[in-house]
């Protein structure tokens, strides 16, 4: 160990033994931790550069490979934890901000694990989804407030003229992750998949890429403060358009992905010269106010002939209520709120661990001051940002969210490990890499099939969860927060977000 180097934080274990020397983990490990040294005829690593991603361990022939967490000790010091002391020496050593990838890793207690759904006894039946038709079918776009039909030859027709929506199988769809902070056989797994399950993938601030174009109709496009690959055929082609303000990850600040990472396809895809870096500004140059988002909202209504539904992305802070308020009333039909574990491909570690509120307070305070503002109806609710299962999925929505959207869970089914290492494009498993070399280890196909076996699974777990608390749509679960029960969460918290303590009945 070098003077001020904090010990490594893995320890890669190769089992003398066991190992053939087939040299096959130093070609998988995308960090460069492993090589062959000739002189002693072994496998040798360098812990300092592991970050536990487990590819050498999963493609070692053998299972010659363990990764084990370095035990070291440090004086104690409750005002020091060892994490924060480590991060005093990178910077001492760097004079860096301290970047990282994926959500808040920091120890805030889920609201979610402290609600639980209730279930049908005796006098209210609860319903087997495996007899019965459940529906999950949701519809996202703004509602008219009433309805009207006329009959046409003994016919009922609907006369009101309802605006664009977007039709989902599930009310689930995968959040929005551009090409360059994740590699495009990933997006195509996505794509692939969304088509598969009647849902959508949403290319995040880094445009289309020309192989998604036959996609496009499973497709949310994304227009943020870059603008980034965004053109006339690129609006037209999608079946929604998303206005990005902000991302739960890392609220209130730009993006910035490194030019190292914006190779050909990447560049062409966001309309760049290749090696540059693509800066998105913290906020939109000519958006200040309500009114001037109000005037995006339109011009991109406009430019699609009122085709297709405007959705506005936002984290969620404190003032989301009102933010979110003044959004519908600005004219957009679906508000898409990302919490603060959301995640990132590169965020600063301090602001994604420290800035935001959680998706469960900002899902509960935005449904319930819209439904008293009388806005509820022109807008659909979208919540992400730690949906980690189809419980976490159904809780929202009895929160108030029309439909959730997953990240992290997409990227897990597709293999990533949670090594946190997405910013530095070296991802062994090709899921955040733009290197050839990584990013063909994804078979788009077959990441397609295991991302829409993850939505069946969930669906089937949703129709369970429908089914026991006695009602067979996911709309009339929508915004019952009735239904659900508090575990251990405090008076104030139960209040805000609207949900009795367990225990108490109807
Ligand atoms: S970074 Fe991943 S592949 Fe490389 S040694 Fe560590 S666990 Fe193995
Ligand atoms: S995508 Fe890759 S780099 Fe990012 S957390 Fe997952 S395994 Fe690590």
């Amino acid at each position: 160990m070098k003077l001020y180097e904090t010990p490594p934080e893995f320890r890669v274990k190769i089992d003398k033994d066991l190992c053939t020397r087939c040299k096959r983990c130093n070609m998988q490990c995308g960090f460069g931790v492993l090589s062959y040294d000739a002189k002693e005829d072994k496998i040798v690593a360098d812990h300092h550069k592991c970050v536990a991603c487990h590819r050498c361990m999963v493609y070692c022939p053998q299972s010659a490979i363990t990764i084990e967490r370095n035990t070291h000790a440090y004086q104690d010091s409750g005002a020091w934890p060892v994490y924060l002391r480590e991060r005093v020496y990178k910077q001492a050593a760097t004079g860096g901000v301290l970047l990282t990838g994926m959500g808040n890793a920091a120890q805030y207690e889920s609201i979610f694990d402290h609600l639980v759904l209730d279930a049908c006894q005796v006098t209210n039946p609860s319903i087997d989804p495996l007899r019965e038709p459940m529906e999950l079918r949701t519809f996202l776009g703004s509602k008219p407030s009433s309805l009207q039909f006329e009959t046409e030859k003994g016919e009922y027709a609907l006369k009101t003229e309802v605006p664009p929506q977007i039709r989902l199988e599930t009310p689930i769809m995968f959040s929005p992750m551009s090409l360059g902070a994740i590699s495009l056989p990933v997006q195509k797994s996505l794509a692939m998949a969304a088509e598969m399950s009647g849902t959508y993938m949403n290319t995040g601030e880094g445009g289309l890429h020309k192989d998604l174009y036959p996609y496009a109709r499973n497709i949310i496009v994304q227009v943020a403060s870059g603008r980034f690959g965004v053109y006339d055929e690129y609006l037209k082609a999608a079946a929604g358009i998303e206005i990005k303000i902000g991302q739960g990850a890392k609220p209130g600040i730009g993006g910035h992905l490194p030019g190292e990472k914006v190779d050909d396809q990447v560049a062409a895809t966001r309309m760049i010269p290749p090696g540059t870096d693509a800066l998105s500004p913290a906020p939109h140059h000519d958006i200040y106010s309500i009114e001037d988002l109000r005037q995006l909202i339109f011009a991109l209504k406009e430019a699609v002939e009122y085709s297709k539904p405007i959705s506005v992305k936002i984290a969620a802070v404190h003032n989301v209520a009102a933010i979110a308020c003044g959004i519908a009333r600005a004219g957009a039909d679906i508000i898409y709120i990302d919490g603060f574990r959301g995640s990132t491909g590169a965020a600063p570690t301090i602001i994604r661990d420290n800035v935001g509120i959680p998706i469960e307070i900002a899902i509960a305070v935005v449904d319930e001051r819209l439904r008293r503002e009388g806005l509820r109806n022109s807008v659909s609710l979208i919540a992400a940002g730690s949906i980690r299962s189809s419980a976490d999925a159904a809780k929202a929505i009895a929160l108030g969210a029309d439909a959730v959207a997953i990240g992290t869970a997409a990227l897990i089914a597709v293999g990533c490990r949670v090594c946190m290492k997405c910013y530095t494009g070296n991802c062994s498993w090709g899921i955040t890499s733009q290197r050839p070399e990584l990013y063909r280890r994804i078979d788009p196909r077959e990441g397609a099939v295991r991302l829409a076996n993850l939505l069946r699974a969930w669906g089937h777990e949703i129709k369970e969860i429908l089914g026991a608390v006695g009602v067979n749509s996911i709309e009339s679960l929508r915004g019952s927060r009735e239904r659900l029960r508090g575990v251990g969460l405090d008076r104030e918290t139960l209040d805000i977000i609207g949900v009795k303590p367990a225990g108490v009945g109807y």
